[in-house]
C-alpha cells in the first residue's frame, strides 16, 4: 500500500506520525526533529506552557512529559508552578520521536503535486520521486516568520542575525548582543522573553510595543479564579471552550475566526517573567513605529508616541519579535496547481472535518490549522484534539 506522507517533525508531525503508525498505517515522515524548539528559539528559553499544557498526544499512554522526566531521571514537571525548559522540552520530543516514529527520515520535501490517478507525487532533496496516497502537512512556523512592513524598510535584504534587522526566530545564542544596544519590537512571550535573556547577557535593551498598557504579565497560577473551568492557559470559560470544544469553530463567520486566532491568547508575557524584566528592560509603549531606516550605520525607528509626537530611536541591532503568519504562498514546496486549488480564507487553507483541506487526501495542522479550529492549535496541546481526529478521518477516507 502506498504511505501516507507527514511533512514536519516538530509536535504536530511526531504525534500525528505515531497515531498513523498506531494504525497500522504505512507513513513516511519527513523533517528534521523538533528544529524549530532546538534551533528558531533562544537558548535558556523557558516554555510558558504548564506541564500539563506541554504534552504531545500519543495513541498509547506512557509518553507525556512527565514520562519522560521519570525515564531521563530527572525532576518531575507536573504542577503548572513547574516550569518547563526548551531543553527538557527538545530532549523530551527526541525521546518520543526514538519511542514512536523511530524511521523518521531527515529529509526536505522540496515539491508536492496531485497525481492525475489519485494521490500525491513527492520530490525530496535527496531527489528521490515517490508516491503517497495521503499528505499531512505540519510545517508548523517553518518560512512563516512575519516583518511587518514598517519594519522592512531597516532590512532592504530581509531580517539576518548580523545584518541591522533580525526576526527573534533567527536568534538562538543571546550572549553575542552583550554589551550593545537593542531594541525588541513587540510585546508577546517571544518579544519579552528576548529581552529578557539578551538583559540577562548584558544587553542593554528597550522594548518598543504598540498601545498603552501592551506590555503585561499573567497572573500567576495559585491567584487564578477557583470559580471558572480549569483549561491549559489558565482559569477561563473563553480558553476552556476553545481548549476543549475547538469543532465548531470552523463554523464561524470568517472575521470572528480570523480575530479570535489573533486576540485570544495574545501578546501576554508569562506571570514568572516578570521579576525578570521590569527594571531590567527598557519598555517605549507607542502609537505606532511610522517608519524605520538607518542613522549612523545603526537601525533606526520613528515612532509616534502615545501623545502624538514622533520620536527617534536608535541602537545597535533591532530584534523584531513580530509572531508568525500563516501564508499558503509561502509554503513553496506545495505546487503551484496544487496551491491554485486548495481553497483559502486569507491565506490560510480552509479547512474541514477531520483537518482535511479542499484538496482529497491533504491535510494540514498546528499553526495552518488555527484559522479552522482555533487558537489551541498554535500550541503543543492542540496535538490531542488534533491527531486523532485527523487519523481518522484519514483512515476513514482509505474506504
Ligand atoms: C518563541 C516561541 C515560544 C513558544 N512557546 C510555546 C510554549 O511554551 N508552548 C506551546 O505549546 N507552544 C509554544 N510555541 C508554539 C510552538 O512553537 C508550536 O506550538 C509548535 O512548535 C508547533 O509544532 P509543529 O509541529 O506544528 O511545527 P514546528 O515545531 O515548527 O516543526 C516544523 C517541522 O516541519 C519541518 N519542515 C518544514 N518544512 C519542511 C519541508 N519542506 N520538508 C520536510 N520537513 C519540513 C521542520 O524540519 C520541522 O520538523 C512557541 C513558539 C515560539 C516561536
Amino acid at each position: 500500500m502506498e504511505p501516507v506522507a507527514v511533512i514536519g517533525a516538530g509536535p504536530f508531525g511526531l504525534s500525528t506520525a505515531a497515531h498513523l503508525r498506531a494504525r497500522g498505517i504505512p507513513v513516511r515522515v519527513f523533517g528534521e526533529p523538533m528544529v524549530s524548539w532546538r534551533a528558531h528559539m533562544p537558548e535558556g528559553m523557558l516554555l510558558k506552557s504548564t506541564p500539563a499544557a506541554s504534552n504531545i498526544d500519543a495513541p498509547q499512554p506512557g509518553h507525556n512529559l512527565v514520562d519522560y522526566c521519570d525515564a531521563a531521571g530527572i525532576r518531575r514537571l507536573v504542577t503548572d508552578e513547574d516550569i518547563v525548559p526548551v531543553e527538557t522540552f527538545v530532549a523530551y520530543g527526541e525521546w518520543f520521536r526514538q519511542k514512536l516514529v523511530p524511521d523518521l527520515e531527515r529529509v526536505r520535501v522540496v515539491s508536492v503535486d496531485r497525481r492525475g490517478s489519485g494521490g500525491f507525487e513527492l520530490k525530496l532533496d535527496s531527489g528521490e520521486l515517490f508516491t503517497a496516497r495521503a499528505v499531512v502537512v505540519a510545517t508548523g512556523l517553518s518560512g512563516l516568520a512575519h516583518l511587518p512592513p514598517e519594519l522592512a524598510s531597516a532590512a532592504p535584504d530581509g531580517p539576518t542575525p548580523t545584518g541591522p534587522v533580525s526576526h527573534s526566530s533567527q536568534l538562538h545564542d543571546l550572549s553575542r548582543f552583550s554589551g550593545k544596544e537593542l531594541i525588541v519590537v513587540g510585546a508577546g512571550q517571544s518579544a519579552l522573553e528576548t529581552a529578557a535573556l539578551a538583559a540577562e547577557a548584558g544587553a542593554q535593551v528597550r522594548v518598543v510595543a504598540r498601545g498603552k498598557g501592551s506590555v503585561a504579565f499573567g497572573a500567576p497560577p495559585w491567584t487564578q479564579p477557583r470559580l471558572r473551568p480549569e483549561s491549559p492557559f489558565g482559569r477561563a470559560w473563553s480558553l476552556w471552550a476553545l481548549s476543549y470544544y475547538p469543532h465548531p469553530y470552523r463554523h464561524l463567520p470568517p472575521q470572528a475566526r480570523h480575530f479570535l486566532v489573533r486576540r485570544v491568547l495574545g501578546p501576554l508575557g508569562a506571570w514568572w517573567l516578570r521579576e525578570r524584566f521590569e527594571g531590567k528592560v527598557q519598555v517605549s509603549e507607542v502609537s505606532r513605529i511610522v517608519r524605520s531606516g538607518s542613522a549612523g550605520g545603526h537601525p533606526a525607528l520613528a515612532v509616534q508616541t502615545l501623545d502624538g509626537r514622533v520620536e527617534e530611536l536608535s541602537a545597535d541591532h533591532v530584534v523584531a519579535a513580530t509572531g508568525y503568519r500563516v501564508d499558503l504562498a509561502a509554503m513553496d514546496f506545495l505546487g503551484h496547481e496544487l496551491r491554485t486549488e486548495l481553497a483559502v480564507s486569507r491565506g490560510t487553507p480552509k479547512l474541514g472535518a477531520g483537518f482535511r483541506s479542499s484538496v482529497p487526501g491533504l491535510y494540514f495542522t498546528g499553526l495552518p490549522a488555527a484559522a479552522s479550529y482555533g487558537p489551541v492549535m498554535r500550541f503543543v496541546c492542540g496535538t490531542e484534539f488534533a491527531s486523532p481526529r485527523l487519523v481518522r478521518h484519514l483512515v476513514g477516507a482509505r474506504g
